[in-house]
């Protein structure tokens, strides 16, 4: 756990001379503690107190990087239970895994497939992160020949996966520069697998099937210098993972539990279990295969775990053309809510016929909850018309409130007084029907 103010007050000198800038030492504390200052600021902390400050300081779940070439996957880090705590920070990797029992042309040719896919959902780009290579001929040439093939179609960081270290470190040879994770430290093979961690720069994986034995081996591993750690364990159970991802959570945020203060990896093989992953509490997901229709909502529902709940996805707001719009075509209005602003767009672009449509700022929120808090008024739809110059864009002055808000229709008559107000349909789906039969 951090250390309060007050904890942190009494390891500082308690002279009050001044030098980090601040009056007192106990106001350093707090700063501190608020981790709005450094340290070494204080140029008269004893070296025991810098290593009780630095090890309070240091985050209850590692952070843990996978790089190569530009990318990087960053998991850990997190700081809360439950997300409406506060957020979570750092998405779960999600990687694809192949095996080197598959010709290598067969290997390239899916590793492309699944490099390539990307959906843009609310306006963000959603792409797979990386690729796992599994040792399954039991062969470690035909293994790093397989490990070649996946580089040769794809940048993203690699997992290797195989129990035996002579497998592993002919894979590691051709990802010289990078930071992959090789995963299958067990305890008959962990202190192998910790040296070519350790030469490699790599981020080490343990495969345990309780709890009790994941403990021992990180805090083996971790004294044979390597930190970078990631937990599996290996219950295929719905229920049990749960328990235990659960537990490996609470125990490191809840208790400051350093052995297992680590993002975990799973292996899920269905819907039900990759679902369950993201949102309790897996750090890496490695799938089995790569299916656009799989790979899609787990993308989805990640990207909407992991948005902070205090900041919605917002779109600039201003004046957008839709199907090329030509002056006298109308405009319609919603808010900057990136989810509200799509699903108005897609129905207006789907309808075919063309329209302005006017976003206006109102911090992120949907149409109704905007209006109830006072962000959608009639003054901000007049405000946003003369701020994006609207009027000088259209020759038919005719702008359509979201139906949701038809109250709002009689004040925008009198802030806009020399245009035409329509009340559109309540719900998006029913945009391109308003459009033809009451806007053609
Ligand atoms: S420099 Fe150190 S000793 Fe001096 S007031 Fe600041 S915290 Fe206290």
């Amino acid at each position: 756990m951090a250390l309060s103010g007050i904890q942190i007050y009494k390891l500082l000198p308690q002279t009050n001379c001044k030098e980090c800038g601040f009056p007192t030492c106990l106001a350093f504390a707090m700063k501190l503690a608020a981790k709005q200052v450094e340290l070494s600021d204080c140029p008269y902390v004893s070296e025991e107190s810098k290593t009780q400050l630095a090890e309070s300081a240091a985050p209850p779940i590692r952070l843990i990087s996978l790089k190569s070439n530009g990318y990087e996957v960053k998991v850990g880090n997190e700081v809360v239970l439950f997300r409406h705590e506060k957020t979570f920070y750092n998405k779960p990797g999600v990687f694809i895994k192949f095996s080197d029992d598959i010709p290598a042309e067969e290997i390239k040719a899916r590793v492309e497939k699944a490099d390539s896919f990307v959906v843009n959902y609310v306006g963000i780009d959603l792409t797979i992160d990386g690729f796992a290579m599994e040792c399954l001929s039991g062969d470690a040439d035909k293994f790093a020949a397989a490990v070649k093939a996946v580089r040769a179609a794809s940048k993203r960081p690699l997992i290797l996966l195989s129990q035996d270290p002579a497998a592993i470190e002919s894979g590691l040879q051709s990802l010289d520069g990078e930071a992959p994770m090789i995963y299958g430290a067990n305890a008959d093979n962990w202190e192998k697998m910790a040296e070519l961690a350790k030469s490699h720069k790599a981020v080490l994986g343990v495969t345990t099937t309780f709890l009790e034995e994941a403990t021992d081996l990180t805090e083996q591993i971790k004294g044979k210098g390597v930190e970078d750690i990631v937990l599996g364990l290996s219950s295929k159970n719905l229920s049990t993972n749960l328990i235990q991802q659960t537990q490996i959570r609470k125990l490191a945020l809840k208790k400051n539990y350093k052995p297992l203060g680590y993002p975990t990896i799973t292996f899920p093989t269905s819907a039900a279990e990759a679902a369950q992953a993201i949102t309790k509490y897996a750090g890496f997901l490695v799938l089995d295969s790569f299916t656009e229709d799989f790979v899609y909502p787990l993308l989805v529902l990640r990207q909407n775990i992991y948005t902070d709940p205090q900041k919605p996805i917002q779109v600039q707001p201003g004046i957008y053309e839709i199907n090329n719009p030509k002056p006298e075509d109308p405009v319609l209005v919603t808010t900057n809510f990136s989810i509200t602003y799509f699903s108005v767009a897609n129905e207006v672009e789907g309808s075919g016929m063309p329209a302005w449509l006017l976003v206006t700022d109102a911090e992120g929120m949907s149409v109704l909850t905007a209006w109830a808090a006072g962000k959608f008024d009639a003054e901000r739809i007049a405000k946003a018309v003369k701020s994006f110059d609207v009027a000088d864009k259209v020759s038919r002055k005719r702008i359509v409130l979201p139906g949701a808000v038809a109250v709002l229709s009689g004040e925008l008559e009198a802030e806009l007084p020399d245009w035409e107000i329509r009340v559109g349909p309540r719900e998006a789906v029913d945009i391109p029907k308003f459009m033809k039969l009451v806007l053609a």
